[in-house]
């Protein structure tokens, strides 16, 4: 947690409830120590979608289908959501829980190591989602920008991990790779002049980057 409990607990107080299958996935993650969204990211991500209401949204990190299934309400009705996860077993879990609520045909789970899936993607998006291996979101963001209609949003999850990113006291120093290279993708969305990024400290820190039009 990045923010003051009582901040975060307030803000989780505001947050209306969950229907009872994001509760029952919610309720899993924590058993199974999968990690998913943040309440407050989820709902982040809701609101921003809700404005943006993307066609097409290319996730990077599915885990159980989590975030995916909370995308899909606010997505296009004939639109996809293209999502990457590298993990069999949870990717096993992600379709279960995807064909039990009639979304096989909305979202299209993609196996495999997202750096090298992304290779293979001839889609353009209108939003993405990068919530995977935080050591490596330099290369999915550089592999997704070609992916990127006008005016398309990335949202990149954890960015301030645990707070360390914005302090050097608070890094552990098996995380000191790490923690670089989230500073140095930070410091590329913040200063790329194709990119607009705002950072909030929420949950463990959002991104969100807007994409310019071309000159
Ligand atoms: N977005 C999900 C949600 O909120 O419901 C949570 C994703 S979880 C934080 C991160 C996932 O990314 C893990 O399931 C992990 O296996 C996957 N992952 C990590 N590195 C990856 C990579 N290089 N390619 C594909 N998946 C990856």
């Amino acid at each position: 947690m990045i923010c003051y409990d009582y901040i975060n607990d307030y803000i989780r107080s505001t947050i209306k409830k969950s229907d009872a299958m994001l509760k029952n996935m919610e309720e899993y993650a924590k058993k199974n120590n999968v990690p998913i969204v943040h309440p407050e990211v989820a709902r982040f991500l809701t609101v921003l979608g809700r404005i943006k209401k993307p066609k097409y949204i290319l996730e990077i990190g599915t885990a159980i289908g989590y975030s995916a299934i909370v995308m899909s309400e606010f997505l296009q009705s004939d639109g996809r959501i293209d999502t990457i996860e590298k993990d069999e077993n949870v990717l096993k879990k992600a379709s279960e829980n995807i064909k039990s609520l009639g979304l096989s045909n909305t979202i299209n789970l993609m196996h495999g190591d997202a750096e090298i899936v992304l290779d293979k993607i001839d889609a353009k998006y209108d939003m993405v989602f990068i919530d995977a291996s935080k050591g490596h979101y330099m290369d999915f963001l550089k592999k997704s920008l070609g992916k990127l209609n006008q005016d398309a949003i990335i949202v990149s999850d954890n960015v301030l991990y645990k707070g360390m990113v914005a302090n050097d006291e608070l890094i552990i120093k098996r995380k000191k790779t790490i923690v670089k290279r989230l500073r140095e993708y930070l410091d590329f969305i913040c200063n790329n002049k194709l990119l607009d990024t705002s950072i909030i400290p929420i949950g463990d820190g959002v991104a969100v980057s807007y994409y310019r039009k071309h000159k």
